[in-house]
């Protein structure tokens, strides 16, 4: 079949297109044949090499996939060859307490589709049937393909970690990314204010167009000011941040007491320092995140299916521009989902 892949790592010149073996099925899996493959920022780190992750190469990858089911293996009930899906990339191994629990992604072998085993930038892919979900015809293959990772991880991080419901202020910083455009949407879904914070005046008329109450531009914008100019002085309940570093001292300034920091992901840096007196004496809490449970990914993407939440795509490329698609997702210059179809 044909594929994307990289024999080495490195930046998005390692990318090729060529040939690779055809995915086998086995027992309790499917093959998929891929209609849909959204990029995420994983994709990035797993190409760079991300320390610690042994991976056999060359390495496919691609973790958000939509397609057609194309055959099915033993001991799979209730799926048969054409059934249309998306697939969750979570993986998990299903006996471990966590997993007992519906805590898959807490799952003490958790791994993901496409970074630690053969993901979807191909022609087909095998997945558990575990992680089908299946999708309308009123669903486009492209947009079932943007909202599995990011859909899940905003769910969870808003709805879980950050406990957001109605009258709450939620603060979502990095608005332009995959995660943060779901989040603007889950917040006002529950309920919620949503302030975003983007930079560029483009990224503020478009996270408004997604609901968001309030656009902060980070490039015209005293921050901590602003938020508690339009709180009364007293901060926000919730703040979904992915940016690190950068932003870090100021999120937890712009925190109201008892608030939530809710961090899944570290995009200008992982270093952070931290006064404890600020956190203690206002009872704040961080609270880390990634993916969901099962429960919460079917949740989600119930409400995507219905049109209720709806995925933002940026681009749509063959899956020969893959390169070119890496290229734009490293520039920051994207609005939402780059979603390439083999
Ligand atoms: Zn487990």
């Amino acid at each position: 079949m044909r594929a994307a892949f990289f024999r080495t790592f490195g930046g998005p010149e390692v990318l090729e297109i060529g040939e690779a073996p055809e995915p086998v099925v086995a027992r309790g899996t499917v093959i998929v044949g891929v209609r849909a493959v959204a990029l995420n920022h994983l994709d990035l780190w797993v190409r760079r090499g991300i320390p610690g992750l042994d991976l056999e190469l060359p390495h496919i990858g691609g973790s958000d996939v939509s397609g057609v089911i194309e055959e099915v293996g033993s001991e799979v009930e209730g799926w048969t060859v054409g059934d249309r899906v998306a697939v969750n990339p979570g993986l998990w191994c299903g006996f471990c307490s966590f997993c007992e629990a519906g805590e898959e992604s807490l799952c003490r072998s958790f791994q993901i589709l496409g970074e630690h085993v053969a993901g979807g930038t191909a022609d087909r892919v095998r997945v558990p049937a575990v992680n089908l979900f299946r999708i309308p015809d009123s669903l486009n293959f492209e947009s079932a393909a943007a909202a599995p990772l990011v859909y899940q991880t905003a769910w969870r991080a808003v709805n879980n970690r950050a406990r957001v419901s109605a009258g709450d202020t939620l603060l979502v910083t990095g608005g332009s990314g995959g995660v943060s455009t779901a989040a603007i949407q889950i917040g006002k879904h529950l309920g919620a204010r949503v302030v975003a914070l983007t930079s560029g005046a483009e990224n503020v008329l478009r996270c408004a167009a997604l609901g968001a109450d309030i656009v902060l531009d980070r490039l015209e914008t005293d921050l901590v000011a602003e938020i508690r100019a339009i709180t009364d002085g007293s901060g926000v309940d919730a703040i979904v941040d992915s940016v690190g570093e950068a932003l870090w001292d100021d999120c937890l300034l712009c925190l109201r007491s008892n608030g939530r920091l809710v961090t899944y992901g570290a995009t200008t840096g992982a270093r952070v320092s931290l006064d404890i007196r600020h956190v203690f004496w206002n009872q704040l809490q961080v609270i880390g995140t990634t993916m969901s449970s099962r429960n919460e990914f079917e949740a989600v993407m119930r409400l995507v299916a219905d049109g209720e939440l709806r995925p933002v795509i940026d681009s749509i490329l063959p899956l020969e521009r893959i390169r070119e698609a890496h290229e734009a997702l490293e520039s920051g210059e994207v609005f939402g989902k780059l979603v390439l179809v083999p």
